[in-house]
């Protein structure tokens, strides 16, 4: 069971419930000698889902409570456990589901049942994760926190539970190159060269982000296989897939930027089976079983895995997908405001979190004048690399530096303004209006700011 996403759907209820029908009204952590114990205090029977990741650190349990509104902050929740590390929200896969992520310290299955109204407790999901703490002697570091001093000493990379932080990794995968030189605009242009303009400037923006380290797929004109695109990915270990196009489209009307993450369901729109299709026949694109056979001997289980890895990466690529087509909104035009559903062989075999953006379509001759010049260029790839970081700050990845990153909201006060605020929480203005979305550095009173602290 190495390598092994297990995904368990436990439906406690077959009758459907009304939106929002639950609540999570209390989460509390019991350490013990032999395990820890989660509890959820519900406010009627459970509905849910869970699976975990263990493949990569962190090993996470994940847990879909369904139409259930979260009333409890759980960046509050008293976690002091040698097991569990985290317990935190993550981005809804649909509306009314509530998702808490559970970071555990390893590979552990976990047991996870439910229990209805005893005594003054009602209903109730309780998570056992197995495993020692340490009771007595994690409680005297709790009751003496130590402060740091205004002017300590500046910031050295901390550890946790002796893991050095480590920089996020994201894979950008410049579409096409070699002998597949893509689209061809009406100018001439090739696909190949747009793309991989674009991943050369998006990995210079992620490298200078200390929190962040950008790998190419490819860094010149060769040509590279799906396999070896997916390969480098999972070599990698890699915590994002941003694969690169700017297809062509049989009639030259589309002309806005999109952004695909991997569907179950085929895609559905004229869109996406035109583009589809051509990936199908594009020589790169090779059967997504190949390369797990490769990987393992046992079909059917990697069959299964398969579909395991595209239910928990799709998630977090849809909320991905979003985030970044709001920051592409910013610089270009887009050809629909949500995120599409397409099954393209470079994300469907892949773990990660991905996604693949149309940056434009280089069929449409205004189109093809902007995705060569050159500060259009910078501004997509600024725009990508927001994106992407903000969907990290949102859903943070235990051990890596930007998870360190906290969040603050600060009300804005009569006679501040947005660098008096930026001083005060000693960060930058940048950093200010990137994370609030701001078009301008106007704020009024009364707005609320979400201040990324250690930026
Ligand atoms: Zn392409």
């Amino acid at each position: 069971m190495h390598q092994v996403v297990l995904l368990l759907i436990v439906s406690m209820s077959l009758f459907a419930v009304n939106a929002f029908a639950q609540s999570i009204d209390q989460v509390r952590v019991a350490p013990s000698a032999d395990k820890t114990r989660i509890v959820f205090d519900l406010s009627a029977e459970p509905t849910y889902t869970y699976f975990t990741i263990f493949d990569n650190a962190p090993y996470r349990l994940v847990i879909d409570f369904h139409n259930t509104t979260n009333k409890v902050d759980l960046a509050a929740v008293d976690v002091r456990s040698d097991v569990v590390r985290v317990v935190r929200p993550s981005g809804p896969p649909r509306p009314g589901t509530s998702r808490v992520v559970i970071e555990l310290s390893g590979a552990i299955t976990p047991e996870i049942f439910a229990l209805g109204p005893a005594g003054s407790a009602g209903h109730r999901l309780v998570v056992d994760i197995a495993g020692a703490t340490n009771v007595t002697e994690a409680a005297p570091t709790r009751t003496a926190p130590t402060v740091p001093a205004p002017d300590s000493t500046p910031r050295v990379p901390r550890t946790l539970d002796s893991v050095p932080i480590r920089p996020l990794v994201v894979v950008i995968d410049a579409g096409h190159g070699g002998r597949d030189p893509g689209s061809i605009g009406p100018a001439g242009t090739q696909e190949k060269a747009v793309t991989l303009a674009v991943a050369r400037k998006l990995a210079a923006r992620i490298n200078a982000d200390p929190g962040m380290r950008a790998v190419l797929t490819r860094t010149g004109d060769q040509s590279v296989s799906l396999a070896q695109r997916t390969s480098i990915g999972r070599r990698e270990r890699a915590d994002f897939f941003v694969s690169l196009h700017a297809d062509a489209f049989t009639s030259s009307q589309p002309r806005g930027a999109s952004v695909w993450v991997l569907s179950q369901r085929r895609s559905d729109t004229e869109l996406g089976r035109a583009l589809e299709n051509k990936e199908r026949l594009s020589e790169e694109l090779i059967d997504v079983e190949h390369i797990l056979q490769d990987a393992d001997d046992d079909p059917y289980l990697n069959r299964a895995m398969l579909d395991m890895f595209r239910d928990n990466s799709m998630a977090d690529g849809y909320e991905a997908a979003q985030i970044i087509l709001a920051e592409l909104g910013k610089v270009t035009r887009l050809h629909r405001n949500r995120p599409e559903g397409a099954s393209f062989g470079v994300l469907s075999a892949l773990r990660t979190p991905s996604v693949l953006v149309e940056l434009g379509f280089i069929s449409n001759p205004h189109k093809e004048r902007l995705l060569i010049n050159n500060q259009h260029q910078d501004r997509l790839a600024n725009a990508l690399y927001m994106g992407i970081r903000e969907f990290f700050i949102r859903n943070p990845v235990a051990g890596t530096s930007l998870a360190e990153l906290r969040l603050q909201t600060h009300v804005v006060a009569r006679g501040e303004s947005l660098s008096v605020i930026a001083q005060r929480y000693g960060v930058s203005v940048d950093a200010i209006v990137q994370h609030n979305n701001l078009r301008s550095t106007t704020i009024r009173v009364g707005q609320r700011l979400e201040i990324p602290l250690g930026r």
